[in-house]
């Protein structure tokens, strides 16, 4: 081989891997994004740039190595965020059926002892990261109502709840008992979930409204955009009782498919914190296992499909 065709061979093997390298980096940046947006179909595009990264086989230099190597690395990394998103997405939705309508209790059949236990008024700095620590430590996954200006705040905060695997749902921006008209609910309704979502990847489908009002416009609002209205059925009171009857509320309320509330911002939620051990080893040793309000739901729908093909 002439000493011009090596370098020319050597400069075109440079080209290749650069656009290879310059392509993958672009999709690995907007691939989650077209995800998000548009859930477009990934597999052609991983193709390609999988098949843009081979090395050629009679080009055996260390840049080429280097370049396939930066290229595996970014598919592999975005093949990792799109799972992640895609488990992101799934841990807030609730099944079709529930949405635009107010839910307060899971039905299960007699056989399914599930409780979900619910964090409203955060994200909070120190109490929703120590509940957060328990929740941990119990292997629970909960659900968490935020409000919109409170996740400005501690956006931080936010994020690592989202990442240990909670649920979320829109509790307003501002937390207000006032009257809305359509306009101001869409305000305080829309603006949480954008900065939700943007903030963590999290397209909620839960809502609930601040002190359980129904009739104030939120809650209208929020059912015609199709959120699923989510109340409770045990009041732990957590916000004006000490710590032991705050625990004696919710064992004397908790059930089968019930839905607890308790706080983890909006205040001094250190007796919530104190009392929330205890709830769940309570609550354990009464057989209960601890589910997301979407994973109650789903655990709802699974229940009545089989009790129509048990009737079929
Ligand atoms: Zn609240």
């Amino acid at each position: 081989m002439t000493k011009l065709k090596l370098l020319w061979r050597r400069r075109k093997n440079f080209i290749v891997a650069f656009m290879a390298a310059t392509g993958s980096f672009l999709l690995g940046v907007t691939w989650p994004i077209n995800f998000l947006r548009a859930n477009q179909p990934l597999q052609p595009i991983q193709a390609q740039v999988l098949a843009v990264s081979q090395p050629q086989e009679q080009q055996p230099m260390s840049t080429i190595n280097k370049f396939s190597k930066a290229i595996a690395n970014r598919v592999e990394f975005s093949q990792q965020s799109l799972a992640q998103l895609q488990a992101i997405r799934f841990q807030s939705a609730v099944p079709g059926q529930f949405q635009g309508t107010t839910i307060r209790h899971g039905k299960l059949n007699s056989q399914r002892k599930a409780i979900a236990l619910t964090f409203d008024d955060g994200p909070w700095p120190k109490t929703t990261t120590q509940i957060l620590d328990i929740l941990k430590e119990n292997n629970i996954k909960a659900t968490f109502f935020w409000v919109g200006k409170y996740l400005k705040n501690s956006p931080e905060i936010g994020q690592q709840v989202v990442a240990a695997g909670h649920a979320i749902g829109n509790h307003t921006w501002n937390h207000e008992y006032l009257q809305y008209n359509e306009y101001g609910a869409a305000r305080e309704i829309d603006g949480t979930s954008s900065l939700i979502e943007e903030l963590t990847g999290v397209q909620t489908s839960m809502f609930r409204p601040p002190g359980g009002i129904l009739n104030n416009g939120l809650a209208t609002y929020a059912q015609k955009k199709n959120y699923a209205v989510v109340m409770w059925s045990a009041d732990s009171f957590d916000w004006r009782t000490l710590t032991e009857s705050l625990i004696d509320n919710v064992m004397r309320q908790a059930n089968s498919g019930g839905i607890v509330l308790m706080h983890d911002g909006g205040g001094n939620r250190a007796r919530t914190v104190k009392a929330l051990p205890d709830i769940i080893a309570r609550l354990r040793n009464e057989g209960y296992i601890f589910v997301t309000v979407p994973e109650l739901l789903h655990m709802q729908e699974q229940d009545l499909q089989q009790q129509e093909t048990a009737q079929q």
